[in-house]
């Protein structure tokens, strides 16, 4: 099963792809299209027809083929956007909202695999988040003071969870884990189940917003009337992509000597912080650590991100060896609550999803719930509070200036160090970068069978430069994290557009 990056996570090599029905482009005008196949689409159209819309799904590759592949599967009601900050930026009452959305989210997981019967090792477990100092420590006691507000369910203990020391201790009931593809797949089942379309290896390319909506795709045309962007980040150029920063998470799964597995999700409070669980996987047992997490783009050397991660394991766990890696992709919102609703300038008819943070496993499937309130009966008590139209310049002030100015740099000051091209045979088999060539910046990748490839590096988003990512072998936009394959397609949006290619023959690139 494939996924947006070269690294395999747990999940791909546990599941095989997903096959749809056969299907066509549908005739007649549909009800609602839902573009991308990750648990947000999916979620949605379930839900959508379940409740006697005909919807299609169309995803661009295969199925959770997105950050949903590339995901831990913790599910939390508690978010990285803690309530103390929530109750902050918007109120205690919204803090207690989204608390009771987290709830019902977990609690429609639930629902679908029992109602379905999907076999996808969920279990409900104790989640722990530790401080290991002082300062964290009483960061910690407000957090707790404030989930308690929203209605959260956590204290202090005294418990030894993981080998890692710790100054105080939180428990949280009623978490959850799954393996996340394995869910997908048995939703998506559903999904056809009820009657509805899903499309794979079909890219949506445009749509037009008209009385009925006509979606452009690599197929053919999709008239229908409402339509969804699922796609973690909406295509083209957004007021979201102002308010939505691209981050890149690394996770190990690592066997260890004996059996100190995790029988819990467990959270450090460091900035970034480390996430870990346990996953089993054929009968062998795996811990699941996550962290290290930066801005897209905006780390030279992506495999220096896997080397520290090993090391934090290191330091604390007797590990026998590594078998997977993998990173993949989340979008911070810069007021710290996701963007659910009519897609800023499309009052009407055309729904978005975007700005989960680490939390899109609960938010992806609580927009599922959102947004077919909104279509289905034309409310929902969590509308205006997750409107992307929205405007918090208290809440969310600090952040959209730091995001904004830090978009403005990369793209106007191109902040790429001035090279000449080298001689192509001096790059390392699978090494990548941009490069200066007769007053043209280029980026370059060497496989590792010596074949180049050479693409232009202005990102078809906007324009900013794109960046190597060594350890996923892909071109990321710092800006607003379209990311391309070495060959420049788009394997994240928003780009809707590959990048243009050099012609690169017998060594000389020809331009
Ligand atoms: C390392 C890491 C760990 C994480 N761990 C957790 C966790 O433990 N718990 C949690 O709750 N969240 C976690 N998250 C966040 C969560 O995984 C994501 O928010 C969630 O998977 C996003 O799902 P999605 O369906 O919105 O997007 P995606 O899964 O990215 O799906 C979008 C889909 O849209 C398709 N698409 C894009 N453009 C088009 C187009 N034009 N036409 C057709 N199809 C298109 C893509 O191919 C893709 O399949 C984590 C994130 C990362 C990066």
């Amino acid at each position: 099963m494939l996924r947006d990056g070269a690294c395999e996570s747990i999940w791909q090599t546990s599941v095989t792809e997903f096959v749809s029905r056969a299907a066509f482009i549908p005739v007649g005008i549909q009800d609602v299209v839902i573009v991308g196949g990750g648990i947000t689409g999916i979620t949605t159209a379930l839900l959508l027809q379940q409740a006697g819309k005909r919807c299609v799904v169309v995803e661009a590759h295969n199925i959770g083929f997105g950050t949903t592949g590339g995901t831990t599967a913790h599910l939390n009601t508690f978010m990285d956007s803690s309530y103390a900050q929530i109750k902050q930026n918007f109120s205690a009452e919204d803090a207690q909202l989204i608390a009771r959305g987290a709830r019902q989210s977990i609690d429609l997981i639930k629902s679908n695999i029992e109602r379905y019967n999907i076999a996808c090792k969920f279990r409900e477990l104790p989640g722990y988040l530790f401080s290991t100092t002082e300062e964290e420590s009483s960061a910690l006691e407000s957090i707790i003071a404030a989930s308690k507000e929203a209605g959260v369910a956590v204290g202090l203990v005294n418990e030894t969870v993981l080998p890692i020391p710790y100054h105080q201790i939180s428990i949280w009931e009623g978490q959850a884990q799954f393996h996340p593809l394995q869910y997908l797949h048995g939703i998506a089942k559903a999904f056809e189940a009820a009657g509805g379309v899903l499309l794979q290896g079909c890219r949506v390319l445009h749509a037009e917003d008209n009385e009925t909506i006509e979606v452009i795709t690599t197929k053919g045309n999709i008239k229908c009337r409402q339509l969804i962007y699922a796609t973690h980040i909406p295509p083209g150029v957004n007021l979201l992509h102002f308010r939505c920063a691209p981050y890149r998470s690394y996770v190990l799964g690592v066997k260890l000597k004996g059996d100190g597995y995790p029988d819990a999700v467990a959270y450090d409070m460091h900035d970034p912080y480390h996430y870990y669980r346990t996953e089993e996987v054929n009968g062998e047992k795996y811990l699941i650590v996550g962290g290290e997490d930066h801005k897209t783009g905006h780390e030279d050397n992506t495999e220096a991100c896997f080397r520290r991660l090993e090391s934090h394991v290191r330091n604390y766990f007797e590990v026998a060896s590594i078998p997977y890696k993998w990173s993949s992709q989340y979008f911070e919102p810069t007021d710290g609550l996701p963007y659910i609703g009519h897609l800023p300038g499309h009052p009407g008819n055309i729904y978005v999803a975007t700005g989960f943070g680490g939390n899109g496993m609960i938010y992806g499937t609580l927009s599922g719930m959102l947004l077919r309130d909104l279509i289905v009966s034309g409310a929902s008590e969590l509308e205006e509070l997750l409107d992307p139209n929205r405007i918090k310049p208290v809440a969310g002030f600090a952040n959209f200036v730091k995001e904004a100015a830090d978009v403005a740099g990369k793209w106007v000051g191109g902040l790429f160090p001035q090279e000449k091209l080298p001689a192509l045979a001096d790059m390392a088999p699978g090494e990548g970068r941009i490069v200066e060539f007769e007053g043209k910046k280029m980026g370059i990748y060497k496989d590792e069978r010596g074949k180049v490839y050479a693409i232009d590096p202005g990102c078809t988003h906007i324009k900013c430069t794109v960046q190597w990512n060594n350890a996923e072998k892909s071109w990321d936009c710092p800006c607003h994290g379209s990311r391309f394959s070495f060959t420049g397609e788009v394997l994240t949006g928003p780009a809707r557009k590959s990048l243009a290619v050099y012609d690169v023959k017998q060594g000389k690139v020809v331009i």
